[in-house]
């Protein structure tokens, strides 16, 4: 990907989403990272595999965690738990203040 190209979401940590596409489909989950660069996001609970962890002095034995990897942005939506279904962010304008709402239904997604 060209440097300095950052992707553009309306996502944020914390936003619940739903996975669309991928072996993970229809899973929900929050969104504990969001790295632009590589346009990818970290959903709890989606996409787990085990990491093995080379041996340091800490675990010299080496080991394994059960972590959540990125999968890409673009199999995710965010899940309006009003419309019960993945749903587009839009953008709302009030007194010079941007919020932003579901698509669908209006709900205001920042509080
Ligand atoms: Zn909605």
């Amino acid at each position: 990907m060209e440097s300095g190209k950052l992707l553009k979401t309306k996502i944020r940590v914390g936003d619940n989403v739903v996975v669309i596409s991928g072996a993970s489909a229809g899973k929900r989950g929050k969104v504990l990272a969001i790295n632009k660069e590589k346009g990818r996001v970290v959903v709890e609970g989606v996409n787990k595999r085990d990491k093995y962890l080379r041996p340091s002095q800490a675990n010299p034995q080496g080991g394994k965690v059960n972590i959540e990897f990125p999968i890409h942005i673009s199999n995710v939506m965010y899940f309006c738990d009003r419309c019960k279904k993945g749903t587009r962010i839009g953008i709302q304008v009030k007194d010079n203040n941007k919020t932003r709402v579901c698509k669908g239904c209006g709900k205001s997604i920042d509080k």
